[in-house]
Order: C-alpha cells, then structure tokens, then sequence
C-alpha cells in the first residue's frame, strides 16, 4: 500500500503540546474504528478495529529524515485514524525516540486498549490522551458510531488497564458536543474518579468537518475547498459550567480550549 503523502507532517502548533510534529502511521487511507460526528478528516474510509502495518516503519523512519523534525517540541501520533490500529506502532515509537530524543505523545480513541499487546507498546510513549466522549454506549453508538463490538464497557476498562501500567502522563480528552454527551456529566464524573487521569481536556467541535476524507486537516489546516459540515456546538459559557461542577466533583485538573 503507498502512503497518501508523507507519514510525518508538521511540526503544527498544538494548544497542548507546543510545536507538534505528526507521525501518521495509517496514511494509506482514514482508517479508524470510529467515525466521530465530528471527525475532522471528514469521512473514515476503512472502519475496522484489526491491526495491521499500514506503513513501514522503514518508510517512517525515511520521511522522518525529510522533514524538519529538529524543530520540534514533541512528536505526536495520530494521523489519518486510530494511531493504535498500526501493528508497528511499539517499534516505530522506539525507533523515533531513539533518532530525535524528543517526547512521544500517542492520541488515542481507547478502542483498542483492552488489548494488553497494545497497552505494552503505548508503555514507550511519554504522554498519551485517551478519547472518552461518551458515558452510555447509547451516546457512545450517536457520537463516536464505533466499529461493531466496541462497548463503552471495554473502552473504560482498557483506559483503567493502562492507567495502572503506564507511568508516563495520561490525559483524557471529551468533547462536549451539544444534545448527544452535555447531559448527566456526574456519570462522566464517576469515570473520571475511577480512572484517575493527570489531566481532563475539554474540548469543543468547532473546527469543520469534511464531507470527503480530508488528507491535509492531519494538521492544522482548515483551509480546504470541497464541501463541509460545520458542528453546532454549546455556548462556552456552558462549558466553563461543565469544567467547574467536573472540577468540583473529581478535584482533578480539568482544562478547557
Ligand atoms: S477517533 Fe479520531 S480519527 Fe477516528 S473518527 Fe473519531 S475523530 Fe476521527
């Protein structure tokens, strides 16, 4: 399969992470186990939840010499879908690591982290953000529409899981999105309580989303010509409500955008 473009892109500014180079071990297609109503790379081609190699690591590392790697803060997985879909994700972490002694930052969907395989090999990474937009898995099918056999059950036992093996940061990140997952956020609360993150991201919809798969929103580019959906999303005014009664409850840090 030939990569779309190049497997390494950036570095784009991250409001988190600061100068961000992406590594994109999908690149072949969008490829995930969820298609998020939100999903900034517009449609998902492949919903699967097999792993396989999708790109080289070799092809990786190659790219990785072309780019401008040096001036980067972190580097970042995430890509064109689910990073931990790509069955070379552990080495390529390693081998990256060892060329450019940067931190490793791995985003994540959860989907897949019931699978001790794939908590071993998140282990090498420095920081990984664990996506958990839903508290019902009637929410989680309206908002996240995951590949058949992913329960919400599985995706907060596997966050649980590497909770507890993984020393580095662990972050979870929720998007609040209008009418599907603003409601019952105690439910969210009692997750959280359980799971003990370092840090909760609130985040809300507002960047466009693509009616085709959009190969260049990997980044941060919204500067696209083809057709797209904007998301309605709740006032930010509600969302400080949110970040204050989840902060009240759980005592935990919780930042907003
Ligand atoms: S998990 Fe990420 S890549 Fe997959 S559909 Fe959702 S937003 Fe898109």
């Amino acid at each position: 399969m030939k990569p779309i473009g190049s497997s390494i892109y950036g570095p784009v500014r991250s409001w988190r992470l600061g100068r961000s180079l992406g590594v994109d071990l999908l690149g072949v297609d969008s490829i995930c186990s969820f298609e998020c109503v939100y999903c900034q790379l517009g449609k998902i081609n492949r919903v699967t939840d097999e792993r396989q190699v999708f790109v080289s690591t070799e092809q990786v590392l190659e790219d990785l010499q072309n780019s401008n790697w040096q001036t980067a803060d972190v580097i970042t997985f995430s890509g064109s879908g689910e990073p931990t879909l790509a069955a070379n994700l552990g080495e390529t972490i390693e081998k990256i690591k060892q060329v450019t002694h940067k931190p490793v930052v791995v985003l994540t969907n959860s989907t897949l982290l019931y699978q001790s395989q794939v908590r071993r090999e998140l282990l090498k990474a420095d920081k990984i953000f664990c996506k958990l937009d839903a508290w019902s898995d009637a929410c989680l099918r309206r908002a996240n529409h995951p590949h058949k056999g992913i329960s919400l059950e599985s995706i907060i036992s596997g966050i649980f899981e590497l909770r507890r093996e993984f020393e580095g940061f662990l972050a979870i990140q929720t998007m609040i999105l209008k009418t599907l997952n603003e409601f019952e956020i105690e439910k969210l609360a009692k997750i959280l309580q359980t799971i003990k993150p370092d840090e909760v991201q609130l985040n809300l919809p507002t960047r466009p989303v693509p009616r085709e798969y959009f190969p260049e929103s990997r980044g941060n580019s919204v500067e696209f010509k083809g057709g797209f959906t904007q998301i309605r999303t709740i006032h930010k005014n509600e969302l400080e409500n949110i970040r204050t009664k989840l902060s009240e409850i759980t005592k935990l840090p919780i930042i907003t955008r």
